[in-house]
């Protein structure tokens, strides 16, 4: 009779209990106290202290004073990152500018870099950030756990498909990063957004979450307990590219009637469908109308509040799509659902099947504040990062 293996033993079970501690230590916003980690995770306090000596002597976490009347190592202590522990590498880039943020466990920045790009250089981004990636692991020798880029791509299979704000088409983006034989991610930039904002904004602690974010287009991702869904090559979520508001002029990326022409920075703008939605005459001109929207001009509310109105009846074609519990949104989609809230609203509701006007999912705001695509390409990393191999 074949026995089946189970890892049964103390011994076995250990990892996955370190990891739980430091999973639970890292998702907290506020640097949790030992006894909030031992509850949270239903352990044992004699359990619980022994694992989070194990992690100390890992130097993977350590233990703050929490207030003048404790001392170290009581369970009122707060568990923090070891001051010597490992570190993720997030990089960033967007239409025109990167940064590099290297990121402890809880997700506090230790240091940063940044710069501008200039799309007629081609990938040479790439060679900057990983120069500056360079630099951190001569600084911080042996810390660096993982690293994660997130990019205006549409990012398929580990690389990017195809990249039309960046002028890229099949570039393997991860190449000049190799070297740092860590685990790496690539993600899109709105699919970052939406993990930043589930794992620490506005769709914190809800299960099923439909994110989106526009920079200079819009996209985004369906997210089941903060992580996006699967799909087939990894490229989905490009809800920019689907005829959402009825349009059918052709668009850059390929296909016609994208909702990326009514709702992004050419909608904005007031340009013609073929002008480069990342140039810098239509930033400047979208950026212009919101501005001008938020001081009260009438003509540039107007624009702003025909926009919104294909904003909210692409939710809702999305809403009926996903049935998602919450909507969040980041980057111009905010501003504008924040500058013209009733017209959003108005065309959300229209677009809903009628069983789910009743009780419609909330759409709300992001709550980090322009910094949801840097956090949510940190918790990429952290996630190649934190698995039982750190704890064996
Ligand atoms: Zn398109």
């Amino acid at each position: 009779v074949p026995t089946i293996a189970s890892p049964s033993t103390a011994r076995e079970l250990r990892p996955a209990s370190l990891l739980k501690v430091l999973r639970a230590v890292h998702d907290s916003p506020v640097p949790p106290t030992r006894a909030m980690v031992t509850s949270q995770l239903r352990l044992g306090r004699g359990t619980a202290a022994v694992l989070v000596a194990d992690l100390k002597e890992r130097r993977l976490l350590a233990e703050a004073d929490a207030g003048s009347r404790h001392r170290p190592g009581r369970p009122t202590a707060q568990l923090v990152p070891h001051p010597e522990g490992p570190l993720v590498l997030s990089a960033v880039v967007t239409h025109d500018g990167w940064t590099l943020d290297t990121v402890e466990l809880g997700g506090g920045t230790v240091r940063g870099a940044a710069g501008r790009h200039d799309r007629r250089r081609g990938t040479r981004v790439l060679d900057a950030i990983a120069a500056a990636c360079r630099q951190v692991v001569a600084d911080l020798p042996g810390r660096v756990g993982a690293f994660a880029l997130s990019l205006p791509a549409t990012v398929r299979r580990g690389g990017v498909a195809q990249a039309a704000l960046l002028g890229w088409a099949d570039v393997d983006a991860l190449a000049p990063f190799r070297w740092l034989d860590t685990p790496l991610g690539l993600v899109n930039d709105a699919t970052a957004a939406g993990i930043g904002e589930a794992r620490r904004g506005a769709a914190r602690g809800h299960d099923v979450v439909l994110h989106l974010h526009a920079d200079a287009g819009i996209g985004g991702t369906l997210l089941i307990g903060g992580v996006p869904v699967r799909d087939a090559q990894g490229a989905g979520g490009e809800f920019g590219h689907m005829p959402l508001a009825g349009g059918d002029r052709p668009c850059r990326c390929g296909a016609h009637g994208c909702w990326d022409l009514d709702v992004g920075n050419l909608a904005l703008a007031g340009t013609d469908a073929d002008a480069d939605s990342a140039g810098r005459s239509v930033q400047r001109a979208a950026a212009r109308v919101l501005t001008s929207a938020q001081a009260g001009d009438p003509a540039a509310l107007a624009r702003v509040s025909t926009v919104a109105t294909k904003l909210g009846r692409g939710i809702g074609a999305l809403v009926n799509a996903h049935d998602p519990e919450l909507v969040t949104l980041s980057g111009g989609a905010a501003m504008i659902a924040a500058l013209a809230p009733d017209p959003l609203r108005t065309a959300y509701l229209s677009a809903l099947m009628l069983f789910r006007r009743s009780s419609p999912p909330p759409i709300r705001t992001s709550a980090l504040d322009g910094d949801g695509q840097r956090l949510g390409t940190a918790e990429v990393a952290f996630d190649g990062m934190l698995t039982e191999a750190l704890v064996r």
